[in-house]
């Protein structure tokens, strides 16, 4: 401040002076002296106007990287006002990158995310919303989200504004083969505004209904020997009966009773098998016992089913380990064996092999001459309780679960199952191990 006085009295004082001097240094105060010093009192006011034209200038330009810097009172203000813009650009932009990495957030939620204004038109929402409901950023932004999303149940719900719950309403592509489901929740918020949140849910309804057809399937499996044995025990209860029908109604109910065990050992194996961690690969099974256990199995279970044993070919090199759990390969082995004997006739033959493969893997295959498979069926064999022929598996024993279990096993082992099969010819279920799980005995080699 003092430096302005001092420069506005100087700027007077120079020409006052100045003109002074070259009257002849007069003892009075002589018109032109005022003058000059009124000249250089304008002068100094115009350069003072000139440095805050600058300033304006500097503002309007809204450009702080070019500051114009001076001394004084202007170059006081001129650093004041360039520390507030500095500290307010500083704020913006920490604002602006906090509001990016919200964004980024949003965006790599799983779940559809949508902002809807006052007025419920779109203010931004994330990629996976744009896959739910098919929007695109630059076409859909602000446009009503109702006009947008046309599903009947969806928009009775955003007209119902009760939105303490979620409605489920059909994907973007979704079609009567491939159903896509999504959750939709509106969460209000601020004044007025609104969150949407949207999620795939089809994976999720799936294995509800998977839950529910199974929990169907295993009463209705139970039901029917259950249904049989209470008859019969009915019938022993009320009626006199000789030795003869009697054993018979024990034998029967013994084979129902049977039933409901196989069912049951079925089901816990298969729980077993998906709940608990797969088998070590460092366990080494010798193929020549499972082959030798399967084989005792299969001739006795040929004689129990048909009387007439089948002609059974057990192909196998007793060299071989498979890395695994012995009681879970047998039963995968057991059970492809057994529906080969219960799915052909017995003057059939059956062969069940062991082979090596070039790359070191290992391929376990039956082969039948039964009465083979439709090729529609096939893909749907191993789900639990599909069966083809539905009266052949409950008069053989079956349970319908014994081709899920091949596939878990055959999957925690990391082998593959193939089925092959042409009706009326036979069939081929074949297991492939990869070769880390697969060794030939060394002294066998030698
Ligand atoms: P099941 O206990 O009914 O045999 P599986 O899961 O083992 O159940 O087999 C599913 C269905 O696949 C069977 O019901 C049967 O219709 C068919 N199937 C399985 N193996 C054979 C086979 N070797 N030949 C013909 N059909 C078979």
């Amino acid at each position: 401040m003092l430096w302005r006085v001092f420069s506005f009295l100087v700027c007077q004082a120079i020409p006052a002076l100045a003109v002074w001097f070259f009257n002849g240094s007069s003892k009075y105060l002589t018109a032109e002296v005022l003058v000059a010093a009124l000249v250089g009192c304008y002068i100094w006011l115009l350069l003072d106007a000139l440095r805050g034209l600058r300033l304006l200038k500097w503002l309007r330009a809204g450009d702080t990287s070019d500051i114009p810097l001076g001394s004084g009172l202007w170059g006081e203000v001129f650093d004041r006002i360039r520390k507030l813009v500095r500290a307010r650009e500083r704020t913006l932009s920490e604002s602006e990158m906090r509001l990016q990495e919200f964004l980024a957030a949003l965006q790599a939620s799983p779940n559809g995310v949508l902002l809807l204004d006052r007025d419920g038109r779109i203010e931004w929402f994330n990629q996976m919303a744009s896959t739910h409901f098919g929007l695109d950023a630059k076409r859909d932004l602000l446009q009503h989200l109702g006009n947008l999303v046309r599903d009947p149940g969806f928009a009775a719900y955003a007209a119902a504004k009760d939105f303490s719950h979620d409605v489920v309403m059909p994907g973007r592509n979704s079609s009567a083969t491939k159903p896509i489901k999504l959750s939709v929740h509106i969460h209000p918020y601020g004044d007025g505004r609104s969150l949407l949140l949207s999620r795939d849910i089809t994976a999720l309804e799936q294995a509800e209904a998977m839950r529910r057809d199974f929990v169907a399937n295993v009463s209705h499996e139970i039901r029917t020997p259950l249904t049989v044995l209470a008859g019969f025990v009915e019938t022993l209860q009320s009626l006199v009966l000789d030795e003869e029908e009697r054993v018979r109604y024990l034998d029967l109910m013994s084979l129902q009773a049977q039933r409901m065990q196989t069912l049951v050992n079925d089901l816990l194996t298969l729980s077993r098998l998906e709940g608990s961690p797969p088998p070590a690969a460092t366990d080494w099974v010798s193929v020549g016992m499972l082959m030798a256990q399967c084989e005792q199995d299969a001739h006795d279970l040929s004689l129990i089913l048909w009387s007439t044993p089948h002609e059974l070919h057990f192909i196998g090199t007793d060299s071989l380990e498979i890395a695994g759990s012995s009681l879970e390969l047998h039963s995968a082995m057991s059970n492809l064996i057994g529906n080969a004997i219960r799915y052909s006739p017995h003057d059939k033959v059956i062969e069940v092999r062991w082979e090596t493969l070039p790359d070191g893997g290992a391929v376990f295959s039956v082969v039948d001459q039964g009465q083979g498979i439709a090729p529609e069926h096939i893909p749907r064999l191993t789900e639990r309780f599909y069966r083809v022929d539905r009266s052949r598996s409950r008069e053989t024993g079956g349970t319908g679960l014994g081709l899920a279990i091949v596939k878990h096993v055959s999957q925690r082992h990391g082998a593959e199952l193939s089925i092959e099969s042409t009706p009326g010819k036979g069939s081929r279920f074949a297991i492939s191990f990869p070769s880390q799980r697969v060794r030939v005995r060394e002294h066998e080699l030698a």
